[in-house]
């Protein structure tokens, strides 16, 4: 059997499965149609609309975040139609290239990265053009930036575009209140603070995207059209055979969710992503983006000086079997190593993450400034936030 020893999975997505929900994808295949699969479908459905939340329709889709990223503009758009594309990051970038493969006409608003956005900007560009969507990303896995759905909510609210919101790694580790916060269809995945192993896509969509998605003439598409998906969902089912297995292991997920509750899983993700930058910094590492907006879900960091980010990742990797993230767009290759603080993370996990890092540092030339500075740091801020 392949197994793969001491492997420590601490990228920003896919993350470590809990062994609960490892297990329960071991289940054996039922009916994809019958009664009994059917209630665990409605069962997700029940769990995931606290925490999207949302009182409207969440579709399930196998396939990966991208391809929910995909099926939100292509369930809303006409060939031609204008999108306002907010391009804080890689996954900003990644939007552009699908619009620009389903033929919309689109514009930027370009955020530097791990910058703010001020939501006047998108204000602005409302009144020069009539958008049919506003489109960003809630948590830019590639800068370690959680910007505000709500403030850009409130600016796109009472105009006719709708406001795309791809929380494929904010969901279940950062607030998401998509119908007070005026987002139209919120879209995420299985692989990151849902805990479970890839390949479930998700998308909840508002009354107002309906009305959009309801009008003819829009995109060509088939699989992934989110009428068809409603129509079945009305009878608590999907249009094709949904990824059976790993719907028992989101279920297992929803489940440890909500016995550990939502709002405490929502702290503990802010509480150690806080404890990680604190140790990340005390090994002298400069965190990439703006501190004030920082992720709970991922801890992007700058490079040092004559260091390569690729040699870091590596190291960590073959000599401390812990797996954390460089750059994954070009234009960041070398200069930033990312480490996710999303699932199932715990106290541990932060420390052991700083052990291996300080310890890395070391072995390239570069010891701490003190031994452990990483370690005490976040013990310090653990010990402010218990
Ligand atoms: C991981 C991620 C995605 C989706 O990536 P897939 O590999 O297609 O699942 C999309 N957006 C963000 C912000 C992500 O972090």
């Amino acid at each position: 059997m392949l197994t793969i020893p001491d492997y420590r999975l601490r990228l920003p997505g896919p993350t470590a499965v809990p062994e609960r929900v490892r297990q329960a994808t071991a289940l054996p295949v039922l009916n994809h149609r019958g009664a009994e699969f059917k209630a665990m479908l409605t069962e997700c459905q029940q769990r995931l609309k606290p925490i999207f939340g949302t009182a409207h329709d969440i579709l399930l889709f196998a396939g990966s975040g991208t391809a929910m990223m995909e099926a939100a503009l292509a369930n809303v758009l006409s060939p031609g139609d204008a999108v306002l594309i907010i391009v804080a990051g890689q996954f900003g970038d990644r939007f552009v290239s699908i619009g620009k493969a389903l033929g919309a006409a689109i514009d930027t608003i370009d955020v530097e990265w791990g910058g703010a956005l001020d939501a006047q900007r998108v204000a602005e560009r409302l009144k020069q053009r009539t958008y049919r969507a506003v489109v960003m990303v809630h948590n830019e896995s590639s800068t370690g930036v959680a910007y505000d759905v709500a403030a850009v909510g409130a600016v796109v609210r009472d105009t006719p575009a709708l406001l795309i919101v791809d929380s494929v790694s904010g969901l279940a580790g950062i607030e998401m209140k998509m119908d007070a916060w005026g987002a139209d269809i919120v879209v995420s995945a299985s692989q990151k603070s849902l805990m479970c192993a890839p390949g479930i896509g998700l998308a909840a969509v508002s009354a107002k995207a309906w009305k959009a998605i309801d009008r003819d003439g829009r995109v060509p598409s088939f699989f992934a059209d989110f009428r068809r998906a409603r129509a079945s969902l009305e009878k608590d089912g999907t249009p094709f055979t949904p990824p059976v297995t790993l719907v028992y292991g989101l279920l297992e997920a929803l489940h440890m969710i909500d016995e550990e509750g939502l709002a405490n899983v929502l702290k503990r993700h802010s509480r150690l992503a806080a404890a990680l930058r604190a140790g990340v910094q005390a090994l002298g590492l400069e965190l990439y983006n703006r501190p004030d907006i920082s992720s709970a879900t991922v801890v992007s960091m700058k490079v040092p000086q004559g260091l390569e980010g690729g040699a870091i990742v590596q190291h960590l990797r073959e000599r401390y079997r812990t797996v954390i993230a460089g750059a994954r767009h070009p234009s960041q290759t070398g200069k930033v190593i990312r480490i996710g603080t999303m699932g199932m993370v715990s106290e541990t996990d932060i420390i052991t993450d700083l052990r291996h890092l300080e310890a890395t540092l070391k072995d390239l030339g570069r010891p701490a400034p003190a031994p452990h500075a990483g370690v005490r740091a976040a013990l310090d801020a653990l010990a402010v936030s218990a």
